[in-house]
């Protein structure tokens, strides 16, 4: 029985371009089904985002257009900040413990929510997603956008559940 969802964020919750970062609010345009969706999970399962966001790192964009853009999700599924909880690394490569494909933020992320790991699922669109949660041992959903890369790879593993739209989690 899983009691939380945790997301990525550019390519699964909104729509993005490989290396081409999400900078301002006009950027950040959710996929049609996101805001329903969640709505209706938060009702039975704890939510939350973890993303890496190296476009902070490198001084692209300040953590206030950030924040910006993550209230603007909360108030359109009509959550508080404090029920779904966002943990952010802003880092470079190879700086930190908590950039994906490490795992450290989605330990961090069950812990927030007060789930443990083997309760929770990670949904994201790429290939470090997969990793970061194989690392920590998470069940991983792989939601494919057009966005999607590396998706071949996942031919090579099994048991890699793919869905097509997040709206599929309501079946969990
Ligand atoms: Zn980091």
């Amino acid at each position: 029985m899983f009691k939380a969802v945790i997301f990525d964020r550019d390519g699964t919750l909104n729509k993005f371009t490989q290396n081409r970062y999400v900078l301002t609010l006009e950027e950040f345009q959710l996929f049609s089904e996101v805001k329903s969706t969640l709505a209706s999970l938060s009702k039975t399962k704890r939510i939350g985002i973890v993303t890496n966001q190296r476009c902070i790192g490198l001084g692209l964009v300040d953590w206030s257009s950030v924040y910006a853009m993550h209230r603007l999700l909360s108030e359109e599924i009509e959550l508080e900040l404090k029920d779904f909880p966002i943990l952010v690394c802003p880092h470079l490569e190879n700086s930190c413990n908590c950039r994906k494909p490490k795992g450290a933020n989605l330990i961090r992320m069950a812990r927030i929510l007060d789930v443990k790991v083997s309760e929770s699922i990670y949904v994201g669109d790429s290939y470090s997603d997969f990793l970061a949660a194989r690392e920590v041992g998470m069940r991983f959903i792989h939601i494919e956008r057009i966005s999607s890369n590396l998706s071949y790879e996942f031919d090579f593993e099994k048991n890699i559940c793919i869905i097509y739209s997040l709206e599929e989690l309501l079946r969990l």
